[in-house]
């Protein structure tokens, strides 16, 4: 018998849940709710992302998208005085905060993933000639010989895959072969694929955010 107090069906309330829109907030875009970060304002006025999406109180949600992200400034920060009390300025700490935020949910994720995790270079290598969605997170440091066998194998897999999240294939470069081994409990990681779907698109969430932060924040220092 189904029950309705919202607790004990949580799931067709989460897929429920998971498909209302709602606007990005610096860009005005549109989207579903599951694909942006959502973001609050404590008492004190400082914005946290909120990645369970799950802390009380009203939300305000960023899509992150790179031209988004580009476009963020505390002006635009500044239509969250509608509904809140933020502190501004404050966009450089919270790119910060994000990221690190971000940073360590990656970590948590990948703790939790250990055992679907493929690792080292012929195991993912056997992964990519499959059609299955695959993440692959390849270490920052990896050496040339196998950057290039790993983006030859994307490219020899259909192009057109890669466009809709989760349907195709996405190489990501975050951590270095040692954070991503003590992520994983292991000692250096060169290479790591996933192929499980449901933490799988999480988890290229987070690695996608984290990554467009990371190319921002290199972007600022080179200017
Ligand atoms: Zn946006």
């Amino acid at each position: 018998m189904k029950r309705v107090d919202g607790l004990k069906t949580n799931l067709p309330l989460h897929q429920a849940r998971d498909k209302a829109l709602r606007t990005c907030l610096a860009c005005k875009t549109m989207r579903e709710k599951q694909n942006l970060l959502r973001l609050i304002v404590d008492k004190e006025g400082q914005i946290w992302p909120d990645f369970s999406a799950k802390l009380p109180g009203r939300g305000a949600y960023l899509c992150l998208e790179k031209a988004c992200l580009e476009s963020i400034t505390d002006k635009r920060l500044g239509v969250l005085r509608r509904d809140f009390s933020p502190q501004l300025p404050q966009w450089n700490v919270l790119q910060k905060r994000m990221f690190d935020m971000l940073s360590q949910r990656l970590n948590q994720l990948l703790n939790g993933m250990k055992r679907q995790a493929v690792i080292g270079r012929d195991a993912v290598m056997h992964q990519m000639w499959d059609k299955k969605p695959l993440l692959v997170l390849l270490a920052t440091d990896a050496g040339d010989a196998l950057v290039r066998q790993v983006n030859d194998a994307m490219e020899k897999r259909a192009l057109g895959e890669m466009k809709s999240a989760g349907h195709g294939i996405m190489i990501v470069s975050l951590l270095d072969a040692e954070s991503l081994g003590s992520a994983l409990g292991r000692e250096k990681i060169a290479v790591v694929a996933f192929t499980e779907k449901s933490p799988l698109l999480k988890l290229q969430q987070i690695s996608v955010w984290q990554q467009r932060l990371d190319l921002m924040f290199a972007k600022q220092q080179g200017k």
